[in-house]
């Protein structure tokens, strides 16, 4: 087995079967992503629009995209066609223009509402009103070719787990309380050096790039 299989493997097997995987590819080549589409993987994400668009064309229609960082309101009509799930919804007006778009190409896109747990400035995010503002928007059926399906969060980035830790579980509470008015599916936390903290906090969809892919080549 190669390493790219064996990274693979070695992830499948820590994660419970209700924590669905979304392998971060970024930066990697299509190759690479053909090849771990080739041992069954099917959920891919991605953060830059541009790179998305580069690589979906050369890649197997039944993949399901995910975009997962920031997205700018004038990009979404690229991504709308194909996008499986826009998980980095931070904005009501960036969730008006996905619905708006979506009724245009005659189809609903699911979406994740990005909440703000992490101290980094840095960071985007919705603050836990503003996310259960737009709770009630949806409700109210003001987005009507969305599907609202969780929320997402990054922790911050540092070794103190306990921090980390309260941040998982802060966004875990109110993917409860939302739960309880809307029926929501995935609560989308954890990345390559923490999805075992974040599914032990409740997460059932992590985001796992490196430890599969092995580290980012920035050019
Ligand atoms: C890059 C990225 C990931 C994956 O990070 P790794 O540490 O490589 O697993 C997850 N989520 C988002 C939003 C990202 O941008």
């Amino acid at each position: 087995m190669d390493l790219l299989a064996q990274n693979f493997q070695n992830i499948k097997d820590q994660l419970p079967a209700h924590v669905k995987l979304v392998a971060v590819s970024k930066t990697h080549s299509t190759e690479k992503i053909q090849e771990l589409y080739d041992l069954g993987q099917r959920v891919f994400g991605e953060n830059k629009v541009q790179e998305l668009l580069e690589k979906q064309p050369q890649l197997p229609k039944d993949i399901q995209w995910h975009l997962i960082g920031h997205l700018q309101t004038n990009k979404v009509k690229y991504i709308i066609p194909f996008v499986d799930t826009i998980q980095s919804v931070h904005s009501e007006k960036l969730l008006r223009e996905i619905s708006r778009l979506a009724e245009k190409e005659g189809r609903t896109v699911k979406v994740l509402l990005q909440v703000k747990i992490a101290e980094e400035e840095s960071k985007y995010g919705l603050s836990f009103s503003e996310a259960k503002n737009i709770v009630e928007d949806y409700q109210n059926n003001r987005f009507p070719f969305t599907e609202l399906d969780g929320l997402m969060g990054m922790a911050t980035f540092t070794d103190n787990r306990e921090q980390v830790q309260q941040e998982f579980l802060a966004l875990k509470k109110l993917f409860d309380e939302i739960s309880e008015t809307v029926p929501l599916e995935t609560l989308s936390m954890g990345m390559s050096d923490d999805f075992l903290t974040a599914i032990a906090c409740g997460s059932n969809s992590v985001r796992v790039g490196s430890a599969i892919f092995g580290s980012r080549q920035y050019l």
